[in-house]
């Protein structure tokens, strides 16, 4: 993997995620660590390559791509990490990612992979929105929640740190159910995102981009989508029978336990929004929780 500059103090290193390493003179601080011990042994040889030594890292969300490196790094340099509050429970305790995914039931063995189940980190503060000062740069702060319960983006120099507050196109592309726990709150996030003036922007997930401006509204296109499809199959089914009917009508195929169960997972996000937008009704019957519209 090679290291891309962004802006005088920002790099990062492409990948299956993108991790942000913010130099100023000899140090770094790391945001976002990828999915387990090799992606942290890259981050330490591009940090050496740039000669400077991490003395922060900080952890955007909870999902295991994005703090799965922690482990390793934090064998080789005594930093403190910093989390969202709720996040950094997870961080800690791993085994709670595929939990909830099963809802709440001892997880399948199929769903305590890399992807969704990382090695445990400590966690010392937790992000708060405002100023951070680290390494001599004032980094800003934004609650973008949504993707995740808690999930923050960064803003240094002209850089925007999205990580998954927004998704890459070519993501957007093979993800048409874009991964979100709260809808509501993922959608605010990214109207908020409008009001930043930045001259690029780093996903967690595809490539930086120059137009934030239309990434944000290629993210509100998809989800838009995404709830439509999940409104329109709501004909009086259970979750997992409209997770079925909105993967016909968004032509998704899910081939393996752990995209099902984070695509359920999305489904039961989309259905609870639309219950709070009074859009959908929720029904007991027959033992079987049913999901219908109400007209309008
Ligand atoms: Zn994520």
């Amino acid at each position: 993997m090679a290291i891309e500059q962004l802006s005088e103090h920002v790099y990062y290193l492409p990948g299956g995620v993108n991790a942000a390493i913010l130099v100023n003179e000899k140090e770094a601080v790391l945001v976002d660590t990828g999915g387990d011990k090799n992606y942290g042994r890259e981050l330490k040889r591009a940090c050496e390559s740039l000669a400077v030594t991490p003395v922060a890292i900080i952890n955007t969300h909870s999902h295991a791509d994005h703090y799965g490196g922690n482990e390793y790094l934090l064998k080789h340099y005594d930093v403190p990490v910093y989390a969202p509050e709720f996040e950094a429970s997870i961080i800690q305790s791993p085994l709670l990612e595929p939990v909830y995914l099963f809802g709440g039931a001892r997880p399948l063995p199929e769903l305590m992979n890399k992807w969704l189940l990382a090695k445990p980190s400590k966690v010392d503060h937790f992000l708060a929105q405002g100023k951070l000062e680290l390494i001599g740069l004032n980094l800003d702060l934004l609650d973008t929640s949504g993707h995740a319960h808690r999930h923050f983006s960064l803003l240094v120099d002209d850089v925007l740190i999205a990580a998954d507050a927004l998704f890459g196109s070519s993501v957007i592309d093979k993800y048409p159910l874009p991964f979100g726990q709260d809808i509501g709150a993922q959608i605010a996030s990214a109207q908020k995102l409008k009001d930043v003036k930045v001259t690029t922007t780093l996903p967690g997930h595809g490539n930086p981009s120059r137009q934030l401006l239309d990434l944000i509204d290629l993210n509100l296109a998809a989800f838009e989508r995404a709830s439509n499809a999940i409104f329109t199959a709501a004909q009086g089914l259970s979750s997992e029978e409209i997770l079925q009917e909105s993967c016909r009508i968004l032509a998704i195929e899910l081939n393996d336990l752990p995209r099902y169960f984070l695509n359920l997972c999305v489904v039961n996000a989309y259905l609870n929004y639309l219950r709070t937008e009074g859009k959908l009704s929720l029904e007991l019957k027959n033992n079987r929780l049913l999901w219908a519209q109400i007209a309008s």
